[in-house]
């Protein structure tokens, strides 16, 4: 867990009032599901299930985490499949 000691300042908040967001992937949770961090005032946003993007919450960090978990460990079984096939 990362702590939040640095506050975002007021002038980025300001820059994106006026000029809007500039969202940057910060973590690719699954091919669909991406985090994004705004480079300005590190707002976080992720995209939900219908692909829209929403406020990354404390809740939507937990559910990525775990499609995390589940999309790593089917990409690792997708890699074994060639030698082990049809075992689910
Ligand atoms: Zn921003």
């Amino acid at each position: 867990m990362k702590k939040t000691t640095n506050r975002p300042a007021l002038i980025p908040k300001m820059y994106c009032n006026l000029f809007g967001h500039d969202y940057q992937v910060s973590k690719r949770v699954t091919y669909h599901v991406k985090e994004y961090t705004c480079s300005h005032c590190k707002k976080e946003l992720t995209t939900d299930s219908n692909g829209n993007l929403i406020e990354l919450t404390p809740k939507f960090r937990e559910i990525n985490s775990i499609l995390e978990r589940i999309y790593n460990s089917r990409t690792e079984r997708l890699k074994r499949k060639s030698i082990a096939s049809s075992i689910c």
